[in-house]
Formats: C-alpha cells, structure tokens, sequence
C-alpha cells in the first residue's frame, strides 16, 4: 500500500503530493479508486471510507495536474479547476463534542470532497501565501510545500527526509578521498 506525502502544508498542495518523483522513475499514488478513498481519510476529510469510482479517479488525476501547473506556473489555464469550483461546497457542521467545539467533515461524495479540494487550491493561488509555493530542493523530489516561515528559507519538503539527506551528501562530498 503506498503512503502518503503531507508536507505541503494544505490540503490542495498535498493532494499534488499524490504523484512523487515527477522527475524521475514516477510515483503514482492513486493507483486505484480505493486510493483516493484512504487519501480522503487520512487528510482528515471524512471519518469513513467514501466510495469512488473508476471515473472519480480519473477526474481526480486530472483535477492534481491541473492544481499543480497552476501552483508551479507551468500554465493559466483555469478552466479545469473553475468547473471544479462551479459546485456547491460541502462545507461540513460544527458539534460540541465532550465539551468542545468540533468541526465535522462534510457528509459528501468523492466529487463534493474533490470539489474542496479545488476551492483549497484556488484560496490558496489567490491569497497571501501564493508566492511562497516552493518545490523541495533535493533533486530527485518534485514535492511540493508552501513556507510560511517568516524567512520563507524552507528548503525542503521535510527536514527529517530530504533535509537529512541532502546534509549527508553534502557531508560525504566534504570527506577527502571517500
Ligand atoms: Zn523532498
């Protein structure tokens, strides 16, 4: 079972993270209908598995392009996610819940759930933080994050994995005679 990326740091730009190493051997993370049903679980976006079809997965395939050229620049063309963003938005309830206040996620399908994926995306592309939309340093990593450090000096997709890595390499190109 493949695991998933979530350093992107929203929703919209974890969901980019479904297709790894964009550069290389490539990583498709959404194999099967049931893949998309788990990554809608672990984003926290529903409780329980959703089902989806054949043709959910496709037009979420289709959906994660169209998101990514859009983060990184390689196009404008906003028509794909626009019809996205034409349906109605599952927006979810609030409950008290042992005494807290709690969000609950929407009672929706796959589409209504891809459908906040897009919104994610297009709040994202038009706020505050659409300049800070980095690809991870490391080569062979095409994952993208958003920095919202104060520096904005992020390099990496995660410190523990590309970062470690990256500093190894470097540390090993330093030894004399290795
Ligand atoms: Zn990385």
């Amino acid at each position: 079972m493949t695991t998933f990326r979530w350093h992107g740091g929203r929703l919209s730009v974890n969901f980019t993270a479904t297709l790894g190493m964009r550069w290389g051997p490539v990583v498709e993370r959404l194999r099967e209908p049931a893949d998309l049903a788990r990554w809608f679980r672990d984003a926290d976006m529903t409780g329980e598995l959703v089902e989806v079809s054949a043709a959910d997965l496709a037009e979420a395939r289709d959906l994660r392009e169209a998101l990514y050229a859009l983060f990184v620049g390689m196009s404008t063309d906003v028509s794909l996610v626009n019809r996205w963003l034409a349906n109605p938005v599952p927006s979810g309830t609030l409950e008290v819940v042992s005494g807290k206040l709690t969000r609950l996620p929407p009672d929706t399908d796959a589409r209504g759930l891809l459908g906040l994926v897009a919104r994610d995306g297009a709040d994202l592309l038009t706020g505050p933080w659409a300049h800070r939309i980095h690809e991870c340093e490391r080569p062979d990593c095409s994952l993208l994050f958003v920095d919202e450090s104060r520096a904005g000096a992020r390099r990496w997709c995660s410190m523990e994995t590309c970062g470690a890595r990256s500093k190894m390499a470097r540390y090993r190109a330093a030894q004399p005679g290795t």
